[in-house]
């Protein structure tokens, strides 16, 4: 008899563990899953698909404003939060079922309840309850990180927007990245009031300038107030709403603070210290490349690592894992070029490097197209589209690609396809247009910029 109850035991239902899991049983492996929230994690439950479903719902607003200029009478319009949270909750209660479902379909046991380790090959469950497991992974996952300034309890995450029983009028969100700028655009379609405070000194660092720039840009032409080189320095609860005082002594009256200061790996209580797992000086898992952690028979996969925070990558660790260690079929995630999209309106679709990034590696070129979408000429809405592509002088390779507009995600997908494969400016050049399109400019511009 073996001395191990399982092959694998996974803590933690989200993107990575799930997906770790289920390629693990496929192999014939015996495998426990303990997720001590919802099963789908942060992603389905309180990340990126209630995110989308309320960026959709915030953009009917423009369709409104340009209908009219199309030949269309649009009568009056009211937006009902309970509504699409109910909606919302609704869509996400189904996910949530699926993948436990095929969970149990591929025979993994699941366990509703937190887990911890006690040494390198066990781990319990709230209830005492403990299982040996010849490997264990850790995919836990992150949370949401709020500064220590009084007051700060007042406030609200990413955790709590999505259930907010009713829409702030006024809201503060605090920070610049990724989640700032998607609900500082979300909120602000839906009709708020967006007051965005960043301590830094353009939204989005580490992104292109000037896409950076052209957001921020579009951002405040929407609406959104955006105030640079401030943040709050306390908040306090009063008749007419939130008192948030910023750093300047400036004050903000507000219904909600959304603090999207950053996220930390989920690593706390976790047992790790004790079975001898190593930790990077901000708390996350340190991992190979294999995702195998300093003690032999624990791995760690997704945002635990603090690697690439994005659920496909979680996804892909984790298989890789699951392949290696169960499936005979050694492999690793690659980091390598990976494309993102930032939902705000208008929405960002980036690949590879920066301008300022490129820079550093050699010579280069810049290839630049601002112009009005079509959509926008009738629209009567004067918001510009940006493509950028930045080339290697010698090799003539295609460094980076960058877009800002209209289904920009959609074609970071495709164009980081050709990147990955090596594509130089000239097979860009050579490959033929689709036309209307806006992505079309990406195969049409011909002259680099001064
Ligand atoms: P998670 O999905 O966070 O799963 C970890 C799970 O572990 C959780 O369910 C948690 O409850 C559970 N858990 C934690 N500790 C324990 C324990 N001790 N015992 C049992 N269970 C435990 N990425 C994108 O690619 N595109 C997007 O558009 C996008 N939008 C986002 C929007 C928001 C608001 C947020 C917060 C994130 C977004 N992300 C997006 C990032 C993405 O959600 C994460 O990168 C991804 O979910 C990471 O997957 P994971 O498996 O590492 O962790
Ligand atoms: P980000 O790292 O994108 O942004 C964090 C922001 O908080 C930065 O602007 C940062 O400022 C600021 N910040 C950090 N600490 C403090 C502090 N102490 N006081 C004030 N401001 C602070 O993290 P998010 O939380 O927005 O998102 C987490 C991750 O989830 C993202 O990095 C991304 O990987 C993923 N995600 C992906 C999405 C997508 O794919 N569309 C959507 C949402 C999240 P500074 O820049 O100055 O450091």
């Amino acid at each position: 008899m073996s001395e191990f109850d399982l092959d694998l035991f996974v803590i933690g239902g989200g993107s990575g563990g799930v997906r770790a899991a289920r390629i693990a049983a496929q192999t014939g492996a015996k495998v426990g899953l303990a997720e001590e929230y919802r099963f789908g994690g942060t992603c389905v439950i309180r990340g990126c698909v209630p995110k989308k479903l309320m960026v959709y719902a915030s953009s009917f607003s423009d369709a409104f404003d340009d209908a009219e200029g199309f030949g269309w009478s649009v009568g009056a319009t009211s937006f009902d939060w309970w509504k699409l949270i109910a909606a919302k909750d609704t869509e996400i209660s189904r996910l949530e079922n699926i993948y436990l479902t095929n969970l149990r379909k591929a025979g993994v046991h699941v366990f509703t309840s937190r887990a911890r380790l006690t040494d390198a090959h066990t781990v319990e469950l709230v209830n005492g309850k403990s299982f040996r497991a010849k490997h264990i992974l850790i995919a836990t996952g992150g949370t949401p990180f709020v500064p220590d300034i009084p007051g700060a309890e007042l406030g609200i995450t990413s955790n709590e927007i999505f259930d907010l029983k009713e829409q702030p009028r006024r809201i503060m969100i605090v920070g610049g990245g990724y989640i700032a700028c998607e609900f500082a655009c979300i909120m602000n379609g839906l009709g708020s009031h967006v007051t965005q405070a960043y301590r830094g000194t353009q939204i989005l660092r580490g992104f292109d300038d000037d896409v950076r720039d052209h957001v921020a840009d579009a951002m405040r032409e929407r609406g959104v107030e955006i105030m640079l080189a401030h943040e709050p320095a306390s908040i306090t609860k009063e008749a007419d709403g939130l008192h948030v005082t910023l750093k300047n002594n400036d004050l903000s009256i507000v219904d909600q603070v959304l603090f999207a200061t950053g996220r930390h790996a989920n690593t706390r209580g976790l047992g790790l210290e004790e079975a001898g797992v190593k930790l990077k000086p901000n708390g996350a898992i340190a991992v190979d490349e294999w995702s195998q952690t300093s003690v032999p028979s624990i791995y760690a996969v997704g945002d635990v690592t603090d690697r690439v925070a994005l659920t496909p990558v979680a996804i892909r660790e984790g298989h890789a894992f699951a392949d290696t260690v169960f499936g005979g079929t050694p492999r690793k995630a690659d980091h390598e070029l990976i494309p993102t999209a930032v939902f705000t309106q208008p929405e960002i679709g980036t690949v590879g490097m920066s301008e300022a990034e490129a820079r550093e590696t050699g010579e280069i070129e810049i290839y630049r197209s601002t112009f009005r979408p079509m959509l926008n000429t009738l629209g009567g809405r004067d918001e510009k589209m940006l493509l950028k592509l930045i080339v290697a002088k010698d090799s003539r390779k295609v460094l980076g690609c960058h877009i800002v507009g209209h289904g920009a995600g959609e074609m970071a997908q495709l164009v980081a396809i050709p990147m990955r494969m090596g594509a130089t400016k000239e097979d860009f050049d050579n490959t033929m247009a689709v036309h209307p399109t806006a992505a079309e400019e990406l195969v049409t511009m011909r002259t680099p910029v001064e």
